[in-house]
């Protein structure tokens, strides 16, 4: 995704001594993401002739368990492990992650982030420090006002980062960073966020194995849109078909994994006599998100829903209420939560986290 460059390649020797996670974050970043690999390495060879000693360059990768991350992009996202193709005379350093024009863009973990903006081929550019030790870059990000790729947008909070993101900020996991773009020199390529994995901060890694671990989000939104003073105020409603109705309890089941690729053959339900008397988990294969104070998101994924007794049911046509039986398989559906909080549970979405106040039958 990204075009060739050959470049110069300045020597840190001051940042490459001081250890690898300083070089990256302090040293010159011309061409921010290719070139750590070889600085990087460059500090191991370092670190090895300064010691007098093999052992500190044959370090092992560490075995240590990769951290639990969330994917960094909310939304749909393609990407294959491109790790290490041959890009020019460097070879490329993370995975590209193909999305659409502002895709909201998260922190995969919780920690620290560091924008950069003076990487000519980086483009909008942050790091992300995480709490586990391992660091992760984000590259390409927006910069663009409107989709007709003006770079008229700049790297600022907004534009590239999430609104009133501060250099040096602690985020959460999940937190809304930023947006997927094409700055640097992904211009005039597909969107796409170049991302970079760094465990303890040292040689990139592959991210791939992480990416496909990872739980993907429902939304994202800037913190302002649902602060602690708001938190009750908004709710989420979302666009999709439903999957199936079954009793709370069985979600393990009707709610597949959290990916929404696919789930093994359903027990038919039981009567829907017998349903409405007990708690019932409506599982959707959702479309589209809606955030009632403000924020539309476009997404893949089943989100089973508890659907308390008292929700309301309702056709979209001729202002009839509807029955759970209207609930098939299949139906679109518009479910409307009752009013959450923005916390990483919420955008997990996980089985029963989130609770529909209102069931709209479309078809
Ligand atoms: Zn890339």
């Amino acid at each position: 995704m990204l075009t060739a460059r050959s470049e110069p390649r300045p020597v840190n020797l001051g940042a490459a001594v001081s250890g690898s996670l300083g070089s990256l974050v302090r040293a010159p970043e011309h061409n921010g993401r290719h070139r750590t690999v070889a600085r990087v390495a460059l500090t191991l060879v370092l670190v090895w002739a300064l010691a007098g000693t093999a052992q500190a360059a044959v370090a092992a990768p560490a075995k240590a368990k990769s951290p639990k991350v969330v994917f960094p992009i909310v939304g749909p996202a393609t990407y294959r492990d491109d790790f290490g193709d041959p890009r020019g005379t460097r070879s490329h350093a993370g995975n590209d992650l193909v999305s659409s024009w502002r895709a909201p863009v998260v922190a995969v973990e919780a920690g620290k982030v560091t924008i950069w903006t003076s990487s000519a081929s980086a483009g909008c550019m942050l790091y992300l420090h995480g709490a586990s030790g391992a660091t992760y870059l984000y590259i390409h990000l927006n910069n663009d006002l409107t989709a007709k790729r003006d770079d008229r947008g700049r790297c600022k909070p907004g534009v590239a980062y999430a609104p009133g993101l501060r250099d040096g900020q602690r985020v959460r996991q999940g937190q809304l960073i930023g947006y997927v773009g094409d700055s640097g020199d992904a211009a005039g390529l597909e969107y796409h966020l170049h991302f970079e994995y760094h465990p303890k901060g040292r040689d990139a890694v592959s991210p791939y194995r992480l990416l496909r671990r990872a739980e993907k989000l429902l939304f994202a939104a800037p913190e302002s849109k649902l602060g602690r003073d708001a938190a009750g105020a908004a709710t989420l409603s979302l666009v999709g078909k439903v999957v199936s109705v079954a009793p709370a309890g069985a979600e393990d089941e009707a709610a597949g994994d959290a990916t929404g690729d696919s789930s093994g053959p359903e027990p038919p339900p039981p009567p829907a006599s017998e349903r409405r008397q007990q708690a019932l988990l409506l599982t959707v294969d959702v479309t589209s998100v809606r955030l009632s104070s403000g924020g539309r998101f476009k997404v893949k994924r089943r989100v089973a829903l508890l659907l308390p007794a008292g929700a309301t049911l309702e056709r979209a046509r001729k202002n009839g209420t509807a029955r759970l039986d209207d609930l098939v398989t299949g139906a679109r559906v518009t479910v409307t939560t009752t009013p959450i909080e923005l916390s990483l549970e919420t955008q997990r979405a996980r089985p029963g986290a989130l609770s529909a106040a209102r069931v709209v039958v479309r078809s």
